[in-house]
Protein backbone atom coordinates (compact mmCIF):
# COMPACT_ATOMS: atom_id res chain seq x y z
CA UNK A 1 0.00 0.00 0.00
CA UNK A 2 1.36 3.31 -1.05
CA UNK A 3 0.92 6.47 0.42
CA UNK A 4 0.99 9.25 -2.48
CA UNK A 5 -1.89 11.42 -0.85
CA UNK A 6 -1.94 13.33 -3.79
CA UNK A 7 -2.61 11.02 -6.46
CA UNK A 8 -6.62 11.42 -6.76
CA UNK A 9 -8.32 7.58 -7.67
CA UNK A 10 -11.71 8.68 -7.36
CA UNK A 11 -13.78 11.39 -8.90
CA UNK A 12 -16.25 13.72 -7.20
CA UNK A 13 -19.15 11.20 -8.49
CA UNK A 14 -17.59 8.28 -7.63
CA UNK A 15 -15.85 7.18 -10.25
CA UNK A 16 -12.70 5.25 -10.59
CA UNK A 17 -9.35 5.82 -12.38
CA UNK A 18 -10.69 3.41 -15.54
CA UNK A 19 -14.25 4.45 -15.32
CA UNK A 20 -15.58 1.71 -12.98
CA UNK A 21 -18.10 2.23 -10.36
CA UNK A 22 -17.04 1.28 -6.64
CA UNK A 23 -18.81 -1.65 -6.97
CA UNK A 24 -17.93 -2.63 -10.35
CA UNK A 25 -15.84 -5.54 -11.17
CA UNK A 26 -13.43 -5.55 -14.49
CA UNK A 27 -14.29 -7.79 -17.29
CA UNK A 28 -13.33 -11.68 -16.99
CA UNK A 29 -13.48 -13.77 -19.35
CA UNK A 30 -13.11 -17.68 -18.79
CA UNK A 31 -12.39 -20.50 -20.92
CA UNK A 32 -11.69 -24.33 -19.89
CA UNK A 33 -9.87 -26.59 -21.97
CA UNK A 34 -7.20 -24.95 -23.39
CA UNK A 35 -4.04 -26.98 -23.13
CA UNK A 36 -4.51 -30.62 -24.20
CA UNK A 37 -2.01 -32.87 -21.91
CA UNK A 38 -3.41 -31.58 -19.03
CA UNK A 39 -6.70 -33.49 -17.05
CA UNK A 40 -7.75 -30.38 -16.51
CA UNK A 41 -6.82 -26.28 -17.73
CA UNK A 42 -8.90 -23.18 -17.26
CA UNK A 43 -7.50 -19.59 -19.19
CA UNK A 44 -8.46 -15.98 -17.03
CA UNK A 45 -8.61 -12.62 -18.63
CA UNK A 46 -9.79 -10.45 -15.49
CA UNK A 47 -9.40 -7.43 -16.35
CA UNK A 48 -5.22 -6.95 -17.22
CA UNK A 49 -4.23 -9.95 -15.08
CA UNK A 50 -3.86 -12.99 -18.32
CA UNK A 51 -3.42 -16.31 -15.86
CA UNK A 52 -3.05 -20.00 -17.21
CA UNK A 53 -4.08 -23.13 -15.03
CA UNK A 54 -3.45 -26.53 -15.69
CA UNK A 55 -4.33 -29.60 -13.01
CA UNK A 56 -2.98 -33.01 -13.20
CA UNK A 57 -3.94 -35.67 -11.11
CA UNK A 58 -5.49 -37.30 -8.62
CA UNK A 59 -2.19 -39.27 -9.14
CA UNK A 60 -0.16 -41.64 -6.20
CA UNK A 61 1.68 -38.68 -3.98
CA UNK A 62 5.34 -38.68 -4.86
CA UNK A 63 7.76 -38.14 -2.56
CA UNK A 64 5.97 -40.71 -0.86
CA UNK A 65 6.22 -38.78 2.80
CA UNK A 66 4.04 -36.30 1.24
CA UNK A 67 1.03 -38.46 1.20
CA UNK A 68 -2.01 -38.50 3.79
CA UNK A 69 -3.53 -42.09 3.93
CA UNK A 70 -6.61 -40.11 4.41
CA UNK A 71 -7.03 -37.63 2.01
CA UNK A 72 -5.67 -36.53 -1.45
CA UNK A 73 -2.81 -33.50 -1.09
CA UNK A 74 -3.37 -30.31 -2.96
CA UNK A 75 -0.04 -29.12 -4.40
CA UNK A 76 -1.11 -25.80 -6.23
CA UNK A 77 2.08 -23.69 -7.31
CA UNK A 78 1.69 -19.86 -8.53
CA UNK A 79 4.46 -18.48 -10.63
CA UNK A 80 4.62 -15.16 -12.25
CA UNK A 81 6.10 -15.07 -15.62
CA UNK A 82 9.43 -12.96 -15.89
CA UNK A 83 7.67 -10.81 -18.78
CA UNK A 84 4.56 -10.68 -16.35
CA UNK A 85 5.17 -7.58 -15.10
CA UNK A 86 6.79 -3.94 -15.63
CA UNK A 87 10.15 -4.89 -14.93
CA UNK A 88 11.64 -7.92 -15.76
CA UNK A 89 10.75 -10.32 -12.65
CA UNK A 90 13.41 -12.77 -11.52
CA UNK A 91 12.38 -16.01 -12.61
CA UNK A 92 11.71 -18.78 -10.31
CA UNK A 93 10.11 -18.80 -6.46
CA UNK A 94 10.12 -16.28 -4.00
CA UNK A 95 8.49 -15.84 -0.67
CA UNK A 96 5.38 -14.13 -1.77
CA UNK A 97 4.73 -17.14 -4.14
CA UNK A 98 5.56 -19.67 -1.84
CA UNK A 99 2.96 -17.50 0.46
CA UNK A 100 -0.22 -17.76 -2.46
CA UNK A 101 0.67 -21.43 -3.42
CA UNK A 102 -0.13 -22.37 -0.21
CA UNK A 103 -3.61 -20.36 0.77
CA UNK A 104 -4.52 -21.70 -2.99
CA UNK A 105 -4.07 -24.95 -1.91
CA UNK A 106 -5.42 -24.29 1.45
CA UNK A 107 -8.99 -22.98 -0.70
CA UNK A 108 -9.30 -25.55 -3.10
CA UNK A 109 -8.36 -28.46 -0.36
CA UNK A 110 -11.46 -27.02 1.17
CA UNK A 111 -13.65 -27.33 -2.17
CA UNK A 112 -12.56 -30.66 -4.08
CA UNK A 113 -13.56 -34.07 -2.14
CA UNK A 114 -10.51 -34.80 -1.22
CA UNK A 115 -10.97 -37.66 0.99
CA UNK A 116 -11.58 -40.12 -2.31
CA UNK A 117 -8.40 -40.15 -3.19
CA UNK A 118 -5.93 -41.56 -0.12
CA UNK A 119 -2.30 -41.08 -0.54
CA UNK A 120 -3.00 -39.06 -4.27
CA UNK A 121 -1.42 -35.78 -5.30
CA UNK A 122 -3.69 -32.98 -7.41
CA UNK A 123 -1.48 -30.48 -8.85
CA UNK A 124 -2.73 -27.35 -9.90
CA UNK A 125 -0.13 -25.01 -11.93
CA UNK A 126 -1.16 -21.33 -12.02
CA UNK A 127 0.93 -19.52 -14.52
CA UNK A 128 0.53 -15.48 -14.43
CA UNK A 129 1.34 -14.33 -17.39
CA UNK A 130 0.15 -11.29 -17.29
CA UNK A 131 -0.15 -9.47 -13.99
CA UNK A 132 -2.79 -6.43 -12.76
CA UNK A 133 -3.41 -6.49 -9.01
CA UNK A 134 -5.49 -9.24 -8.30
CA UNK A 135 -3.51 -12.24 -9.65
CA UNK A 136 -3.99 -14.70 -6.53
CA UNK A 137 -7.90 -14.45 -6.48
CA UNK A 138 -7.92 -14.58 -10.46
CA UNK A 139 -5.77 -17.57 -10.35
CA UNK A 140 -8.06 -19.46 -7.52
CA UNK A 141 -11.03 -18.50 -9.36
CA UNK A 142 -9.52 -20.01 -12.45
CA UNK A 143 -7.84 -23.06 -10.46
CA UNK A 144 -11.31 -23.68 -9.73
CA UNK A 145 -12.51 -24.03 -13.07
CA UNK A 146 -9.90 -26.06 -13.86
CA UNK A 147 -9.92 -28.77 -11.14
CA UNK A 148 -13.73 -28.59 -12.49
CA UNK A 149 -12.81 -29.24 -15.86
CA UNK A 150 -10.40 -31.88 -15.06
CA UNK A 151 -13.40 -33.97 -13.48
CA UNK A 152 -12.15 -34.22 -10.04
CA UNK A 153 -15.19 -34.29 -7.43
CA UNK A 154 -16.13 -31.60 -5.90
CA UNK A 155 -18.29 -30.19 -3.23
CA UNK A 156 -18.26 -26.23 -4.46
CA UNK A 157 -16.77 -23.93 -6.64
CA UNK A 158 -14.42 -21.50 -5.09
CA UNK A 159 -15.19 -17.81 -6.16
CA UNK A 160 -12.09 -15.15 -5.46
CA UNK A 161 -12.96 -11.60 -5.22
CA UNK A 162 -10.85 -8.26 -3.33
CA UNK A 163 -12.82 -4.85 -2.08
CA UNK A 164 -10.36 -2.35 -0.45
CA UNK A 165 -9.84 0.88 0.40
CA UNK A 166 -9.17 3.55 -1.83
CA UNK A 167 -9.52 7.23 -1.04
CA UNK A 168 -11.49 6.30 2.24
CA UNK A 169 -14.17 4.24 -0.02
CA UNK A 170 -14.99 0.99 -0.05
CA UNK A 171 -14.42 -0.61 -3.32
CA UNK A 172 -14.61 -3.81 -5.50
CA UNK A 173 -11.66 -5.40 -7.22
CA UNK A 174 -8.70 -3.41 -7.23
CA UNK A 175 -7.25 -2.37 -10.25
CA UNK A 176 -3.30 -1.85 -10.22
CA UNK A 177 -3.35 1.88 -8.93
CA UNK A 178 -5.93 1.60 -6.53
CA UNK A 179 -3.27 -1.36 -5.35
CA UNK A 180 -0.39 0.46 -5.52
CA UNK A 181 -1.59 3.78 -3.45
CA UNK A 182 -5.06 2.34 -1.79
CA UNK A 183 -5.75 2.03 2.11
CA UNK A 184 -6.90 -1.60 2.31
CA UNK A 185 -6.63 -4.43 0.08
CA UNK A 186 -9.17 -7.80 1.23
CA UNK A 187 -9.03 -10.48 -1.24
CA UNK A 188 -11.18 -13.22 -0.46
CA UNK A 189 -12.00 -17.27 -1.23
CA UNK A 190 -15.78 -18.22 -0.72
CA UNK A 191 -17.44 -21.31 -1.57
CA UNK A 192 -19.90 -20.22 -3.84
CA UNK A 193 -23.15 -22.54 -2.56
CA UNK A 194 -22.37 -22.69 1.14
CA UNK A 195 -20.63 -19.07 1.07
CA UNK A 196 -18.02 -20.48 3.55
CA UNK A 197 -14.95 -18.40 3.93
CA UNK A 198 -11.88 -20.49 2.36
CA UNK A 199 -9.18 -17.80 1.54
CA UNK A 200 -9.03 -14.33 3.58
CA UNK A 201 -5.77 -12.21 3.70
CA UNK A 202 -5.60 -8.54 4.44
CA UNK A 203 -3.18 -5.67 4.14
CA UNK A 204 -3.94 -2.17 5.17
CA UNK A 205 -6.38 -1.00 7.95
CA UNK A 206 -9.76 -1.42 7.90
CA UNK A 207 -12.50 -0.77 10.29
CA UNK A 208 -15.13 -2.78 11.92
CA UNK A 209 -17.92 -1.60 9.64
CA UNK A 210 -15.57 -0.61 6.91
CA UNK A 211 -14.33 -4.38 6.83
CA UNK A 212 -18.55 -5.37 7.26
CA UNK A 213 -19.20 -3.60 4.11
CA UNK A 214 -16.11 -4.62 2.08
CA UNK A 215 -16.73 -8.00 2.77
CA UNK A 216 -21.03 -7.36 1.43
CA UNK A 217 -19.40 -6.18 -1.60
CA UNK A 218 -17.83 -9.31 -2.19
CA UNK A 219 -20.46 -11.72 -1.59
CA UNK A 220 -22.77 -9.36 -3.84
CA UNK A 221 -19.78 -9.78 -6.71
CA UNK A 222 -18.96 -13.84 -5.79
CA UNK A 223 -22.60 -14.53 -7.43
CA UNK A 224 -21.32 -12.64 -10.69
CA UNK A 225 -18.07 -14.35 -10.76
CA UNK A 226 -19.89 -18.01 -10.41
CA UNK A 227 -22.18 -17.20 -13.62
CA UNK A 228 -18.90 -16.88 -15.35
CA UNK A 229 -17.37 -19.93 -13.90
CA UNK A 230 -20.34 -21.80 -14.50
CA UNK A 231 -20.86 -20.79 -17.94
CA UNK A 232 -17.29 -21.67 -18.70
CA UNK A 233 -17.92 -24.93 -17.69
CA UNK A 234 -21.52 -25.48 -19.29
CA UNK A 235 -19.45 -24.43 -22.28
CA UNK A 236 -17.35 -27.72 -21.77
CA UNK A 237 -19.79 -30.06 -21.41
CA UNK A 238 -21.95 -28.45 -24.44
CA UNK A 239 -19.26 -29.10 -27.12
CA UNK A 240 -18.89 -32.41 -25.11
CA UNK A 241 -22.38 -33.19 -26.29
CA UNK A 242 -22.20 -31.67 -29.46
CA UNK A 243 -19.02 -33.99 -30.18
CA UNK A 244 -21.15 -37.04 -29.18
CA UNK A 245 -23.94 -36.14 -30.79
CA UNK A 246 -21.99 -35.85 -33.91
CA UNK A 247 -20.47 -39.89 -33.68
P1 LIG B 1 -2.22 -9.87 -6.08
O1 LIG B 1 -1.71 -10.01 -7.49
O2 LIG B 1 -2.92 -11.09 -5.60
O3 LIG B 1 -3.03 -8.61 -5.88
P2 LIG B 1 -0.13 -8.53 -4.60
O4 LIG B 1 -1.02 -7.61 -3.83
O5 LIG B 1 1.09 -9.08 -3.89
O6 LIG B 1 -0.94 -9.79 -5.13
O7 LIG B 1 0.41 -7.82 -5.90
C1 LIG B 1 -0.33 -6.83 -6.55
C2 LIG B 1 0.21 -6.61 -7.93
O8 LIG B 1 1.53 -6.08 -7.85
C3 LIG B 1 0.35 -7.85 -8.79
O9 LIG B 1 -0.88 -8.27 -9.37
C4 LIG B 1 1.34 -7.40 -9.82
O10 LIG B 1 0.69 -6.61 -10.82
C5 LIG B 1 2.27 -6.51 -8.99
N1 LIG B 1 3.45 -7.26 -8.58
C6 LIG B 1 3.54 -8.28 -7.69
N2 LIG B 1 4.79 -8.76 -7.59
C7 LIG B 1 5.55 -8.02 -8.43
C8 LIG B 1 6.93 -8.02 -8.80
N3 LIG B 1 7.81 -8.89 -8.28
N4 LIG B 1 7.32 -7.10 -9.71
C9 LIG B 1 6.47 -6.22 -10.25
N5 LIG B 1 5.14 -6.18 -9.95
C10 LIG B 1 4.69 -7.06 -9.07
Amino acid sequence: MGTASDIKLIDEKGIRLDGRSLSELRPIKIETDVLERADGSAYIEWGGNKIMVAVYGPREAYPKHTQDIDKAVIKARYNMAAFSVDERKRPGPDRRSVEISKVISEALQCAIMVEQFPRAQIDVYIEVLQADAGTRIAGLTAASVAVAAAGIPMRDLVVGCTAGKVDGKIVLDLGKEEDNFGQADLPMGILAKSGKIVLMQMDGDLTTEEFDEATAMIYDAAKRINDIQREALAGKYRALAMERGGE
